[in-house]
């Protein structure tokens, strides 16, 4: 008899399906998780999105933006023994929570050119809905997460989160630091894990993964004005692109 094979489920809420194509990305790490997981669902390659059949694990990428996503998440919970937020729309809202620091006129423009929808105002990390299990970060997250996460669950270890900042991996690669050329970075209080890759192609980092648990924004708010002569509006805008709900986040956009 073959071994018993753990059963993903990979959902999608509002999103790109940019998360989604990391997994095809995966290559022949994709195939051979194969051996040790049936994928049940997989919208981006599999007809019939979002089946809701029980599941070992669920990797939900992107976020709810109104009652009747909140209804699938909570229903894909039920059905999951894990859950993963996967991706920064998951974790923060990312870059669907934009429209909720806009002004009233952008607000109301919106709702209205979106009405169907019933959007609401308030969108959020799936993790403020649900218990989430794990959360794996990035816009999109990198494969070897992916793959190390599912071969922890295989093993049934715990996962463990990061706690050091993109600027560990940069000093690593040898990069020179945008902050002393006077560039906007925001690798100081990044969540790292993508071995700085904006950074190592001469892009800075503009946050994709989200704050480190013991990120000083505060500081970095401050040197991005003050040192590197940003406005006021460019700096916040520069923190609510991908994890603006993240309250560390939110208080410097609402208060500067
Ligand atoms: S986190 Fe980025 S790649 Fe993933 S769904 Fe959101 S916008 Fe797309
Ligand atoms: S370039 Fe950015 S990530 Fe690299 S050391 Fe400087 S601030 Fe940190
Ligand atoms: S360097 Fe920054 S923006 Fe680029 S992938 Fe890493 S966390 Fe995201």
């Amino acid at each position: 008899m073959g071994k018993q094979k753990k059963r993903l489920g990979i959902f999608s809420l509002t999103s790109c399906d940019g998360c989604q194509i990391t997994f095809l990305d995966m290559d022949e790490d994709f195939l051979d998780l194969l051996d040790n997981y049936e994928v049940i669902d997989f919208p981006l390659i599999k007809d019939g999105t979002n089946l809701f059949e029980e599941v070992d694990i669920a990797f939900v990428e992107g976020t709810p933006v109104n009652d009747e996503e909140i209804k699938t998440l909570q229903k894909i919970r039920k059905l999951s023994k894990k859950l993963v937020a996967f991706g920064t729309c998951a974790t923060f809202g990312g870059v669907t929570a934009i429209k909720d620091f806009s002004d009233d006129k952008i607000k109301k423009e919106i709702k209205k050119d979106n009405e169907y929808l019933n959007l609401h105002d308030n969108i959020k990390g799936i993790g403020d809905i649900v218990k989430v299990d794990a959360y794996i970060r990035g816009c999109p997250p990198t494969k070897f997460e992916i793959k190390n996460l599912l071969q922890t669950f295989l093993d049934g270890k715990e996962i463990e989160h990061r706690k050091s900042p993109v600027c560990i991996e940069c000093r690593k690669n040898g990069n020179p630091c945008f902050l002393k050329e006077g560039i906007a970075c925001m690798g100081s209080i990044t969540y790292s894990g993508c071995d700085s890759i904006c950074i190592n192609n001469k892009f800075p980092c503009y946050g994709c993964r989200g704050p480190v648990e013991k990120a000083n924004a505060d500081s970095l708010f401050l040197v991005l004005k003050n040192k590197i002569g940003m406005n006021d509006k460019e700096v916040k805008n520069m923190f609510m692109l991908y994890a603006g709900t993240n309250k560390r986040y939110s208080n410097l956009i609402k208060n500067g």
